[in-house]
């Protein structure tokens, strides 16, 4: 059933599960039926949440355990339309406005058990690797409402191969680039190239199968590891050999609904882990938004050469896309150019874009699986964002876990701050360290410069041993 169309009888509602709560109380005149009695398992408590009643009382499951999932539970949350959140796994912060469900993000037939038995009405799923291991072909086949793109649909993010023969088919402007399978070839390849050149791995490599070869020396090793030694899995038996672009990122993020889509803001993350965009790439150590180097000119060149021409190319090779597009870009001096395409909200930059997202996201998010995006309200908050992420010492190399962390509420009283949590658990009733990214800050500001002030206000009042942060995150940028 799709949006727009009512429900008719108590019947269908149960036994169609795309039914929405809001069109079945539209279709029964005092609308006060909501769903059918829940099967609670994996010992769920009754949420205090769930008292206020509302006619559009929806379920709501989140995947993942990072802080983009926490930012999107928490936004998700306060969507009049949502009577309950889960979050699956979580972690301590998603603990405390949301529901923990112990199921890791990689047991999809577990998930799939979870959202039928419980019957949520709509799960949004976060890390890309469930996404290319087909969790939305999942759920359908189990007729659930998943936010995601399909497995077919995922593989512009879960292989650049592919993602760069669609570029190049569409002549969407991206780096040149050579696919190699066989790493002989690809290592004599590299006597004939200039350097620096990007070195990519096919598939998902956790961020870490791009690597930026300065020298032929630093290029061999990288498709040594990749091809030969197995590095990577299967991720690296394929690469590409990209030429290396200069210029400043942007992150673009679009709900794509099949031929159509909608912007969000512009965000810049921080990818390196240490002041003076030194040391080794990593998840992401900070964000910001809007993008400084992200103009009307550059967005209208975006639409018309990159998205427009993407669309229609993944439309051709018979894919419809409906879920999160985020390509990654580089603006050079001859405009902005695809370094990749992800098919999932950015972590941290979700972290940095939510809190000045004004409008409700669920009906965003309903809209962008019926394809109806045209008729939401996207309304933004004009004031900027900066969000810093605190991780592990160590991380993104090796980092220990179980540190006791604290001054959060002391942090989260600092004004337009949001704590989003990423690697932590509560253990002894404290908040304790359980990953490499642990907490992101992300604080509000009517220029860049005072969301950032905020933001490291707010972070100097958090403790935790071997805590490790950028001081340089939006530092000297103007908007
Ligand atoms: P993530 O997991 O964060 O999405 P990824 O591992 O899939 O990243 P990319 O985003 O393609 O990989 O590349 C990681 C980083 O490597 C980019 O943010 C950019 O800094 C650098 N990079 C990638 N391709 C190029 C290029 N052609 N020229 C210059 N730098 C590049």
């Amino acid at each position: 059933m799709r949006s727009g169309e009512v429900c008719i009888t108590l019947l269908e509602c149960a036994r169609n599960p795309f039914h929405k709560a809001k069109e079945y109380a539209e279709a029964i005149p005092n609308g006060k039926h909501g769903h059918l009695p829940v099967a609670i398992s994996y010992s769920l408590q009754p949420s205090p949440l769930s008292l206020q009643s509302n006619a559009f009382a929806m379920k709501i499951l989140v995947i993942g355990s990072g802080g983009r999932e926490h930012a999107l539970a928490w936004k998700l949350r306060r969507s009049s339309d949502a009577e309950r959140v889960f979050c699956a796994p979580g972690n301590a912060g998603t603990d405390e406005i949301a529901e923990n469900v112990a199921i890791p993000a990689s047991d999809l037939e577990a998930l799939a058990g979870f959202a039928k038995e419980n019957r949520i009405d709509l799960t949004v799923v976060g890390p890309d690797d469930p996404l290319a291991a087909g969790i939305v072909d999942l759920f359908a086949a189990e007729k659930l409402r998943a936010f995601g793109p399909t497995k077919s649909a995922a593989r512009i993010e879960a292989s650049k191969i592919f993602a760069k023969e669609l570029m190049r088919a569409q002549k969407i402007p991206t780096a040149e680039a050579r696919t190699f399978s066989d790493s002989s070839e690809a290592l004599h390849h590299c006597e004939r190239l200039k350097f620096p050149v990007v070195i990519k791995a096919d598939g998902l490599a956790l961020g870490k199968g791009v690597i930026v070869a300065p020298d032929a020396a630093t290029a061999r090793s990288a498709i040594d590891e990749m091809m030969n030694q197995g590095r990577f899995g299967d991720a690296g038996r394929r690469i590409l050999i990209e030429d290396f672009l200069r210029g400043t990122e942007c992150s673009l993020h679009a709900l794509v609904g099949g031929s159509s889509y909608r912007l969000l803001e512009s965000a810049r993350d921080h990818k390196r882990a240490l002041d003076g965009d030194q040391g080794p790439n990593t998840g992401g150590m900070g964000a910001f938004s809007p993008a400084n180097n992200w103009n009307n000119k550059l967005e209208s060149k975006f639409e018309t050469e990159i998205m427009q021409p993407l669309l229609r190319g993944l439309l051709q090779e018979g894919i419809t896309f409906r879920g999160l597009l985020y390509p990654g870009l580089i603006i050079t001096t001859d405009g902005a150019r695809v370094l990749e395409f992800n098919c999932r909200f950015g972590d941290p930059e979700t972290q940095t874009l939510l809190p000045r997202m004004k409008s409700d996201l669920l009906p965003l998010l309903e809209a962008t699986i019926d394809g109806n995006l045209s008729k939401c309200a996207l309304e933004w908050d004009t004031r900027a964002a900066v969000t810093v992420v605190l991780a592990s010492g160590g991380y993104p190399g090796k980092y220990e876990t179980g540190k006791t962390i604290s001054g959060l509420d002391d942090a989260a009283k600092v004004e337009d701050v949001q704590i989003f949590h990423a690697g932590t658990k509560r253990a002894d009733s404290e908040v304790k360290t359980a990953g490499g990214r642990v907490l992101t800050v992300t604080a509000l500001g009517s220029t860049l410069e005072a969301a950032r002030a905020r933001a490291y206000e707010a972070v100097s009042r958090i403790h935790f041993e071997n805590c490790h942060y950028r001081r340089d995150i939006a530092l000297g940028v103007t908007n």
